[in-house]
């Protein structure tokens, strides 16, 4: 396979909750030295097409994909998605349905937080691009240039906080059944931040994923850590399964830079030879 590490696939653009346009993305990865990247908005592909674009103008290798949200009781379990068909009808039908329960609810938050703060939907929605997945960070942006908030973080850790009086949740499949449509659309599923404090799946959980389809774990993460994490090392170790490393950038919205983790080359080629779903550009 012709593509060249270092490898960054995990990436958000202003198509979901990323501050950068796609080609911003790709101009900031190649800038930290990534010659293979990943777009993964939350449940869109819509930065796709620009996105590769970039990187082939950039002479990188680029590999098309999206960050699930589902959820199994309380826990927020992401999934990521390579190389799928975008057209899929089942996973289509999915995603449609999650970004429409996204724009419901950001609509009922704000309700809600308008009621002891001056804040509307229409603040909140200029934040992202038309077409983008709505999310807690577009809330977030409205709140800081609003002056009610410093930035993001504190924005999350007060009034977006899932234990405050203004939070709503979103409609998200279970993982089990979002693992399913990658794999039956000829993606490859890898379970984003497995180690992270949203939500950490018992390891008879994630057998069952594995046999639906659960290619991977993406171990190396900033927000990845203690026991569970080395639980999952010795369980992907055992298993054969594929481990990826990656920095989640978001732009301006998270401190994590491109290439603050990456993924080995051989990882990277078996996600390349797994996803039959749609083509990657190698350059
Ligand atoms: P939502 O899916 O709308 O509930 O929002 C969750 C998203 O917010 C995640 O995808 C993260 O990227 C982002 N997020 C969560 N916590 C923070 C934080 N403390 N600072 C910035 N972004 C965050
Ligand atoms: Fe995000
Ligand atoms: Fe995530
Ligand atoms: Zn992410």
């Amino acid at each position: 396979m012709p593509f060249r590490g270092p490898s960054d696939l995990h990436l958000h653009s202003d198509r979901s909750d990323g501050t950068e346009s796609p080609t911003g993305v790709m101009e900031a990865a190649r800038a930290e030295g990534i010659r293979t990247a990943a777009l993964t908005d939350h449940d869109t592909t819509a930065g796709w097409d620009e996105a590769a674009e970039a990187a082939r103008a950039r002479g990188m290798s680029f590999l098309p994909g999206m960050e699930l949200s589902t959820r199994r009781e309380w826990r927020s379990i992401h999934i990521l998605a390579y190389l799928f068909d975008p057209d899929d009808p089942a996973l289509r039908r999915e995603i449609e349905r999650i970004r429409r329960s996204r724009r419901d609810r950001i609509e009922e938050m704000v309700t809600r937080i308008g009621r002891d703060y001056t804040l509307s939907l229409a603040d909140v929605l200029t934040e992202g691009t038309d077409d983008a997945t709505v999310g807690r960070p577009h809330i977030a942006d409205a709140l800081v240039r609003a002056g009610i908030v410093a930035d993001r973080s504190a924005a999350f850790a007060d009034i977006l906080s899932p234990r405050g009086p203004y939070y709503v949740s979103l409609y998200a499949p279970d993982p089990l059944v979002a693992v399913q449509l990658v794999a039956d659309a000829g993606g490859v599923a890898i379970m984003a931040h497995p180690a992270s404090r949203a939500g950490q799946l018992a390891t008879r959980d994630l057998d069952e994923m594995v046999s639906a389809g659960l290619a991977g774990f993406e171990l190396g993460h900033r927000e990845n850590s203690g026991a569970h994490l080395r639980m999952l090392r010795a369980y992907c170790a055992t298993g054969d399964l594929i481990v990826t490393g990656s920095s989640d950038y978001h732009g301006a919205g998270k401190p994590n830079r491109p290439g603050e983790h990456t993924t080995d080359d051989e990882m990277v080629a078996r996600i390349l030879e797994a996803g039959v779903g749609t083509a990657p550009t190698l350059g």
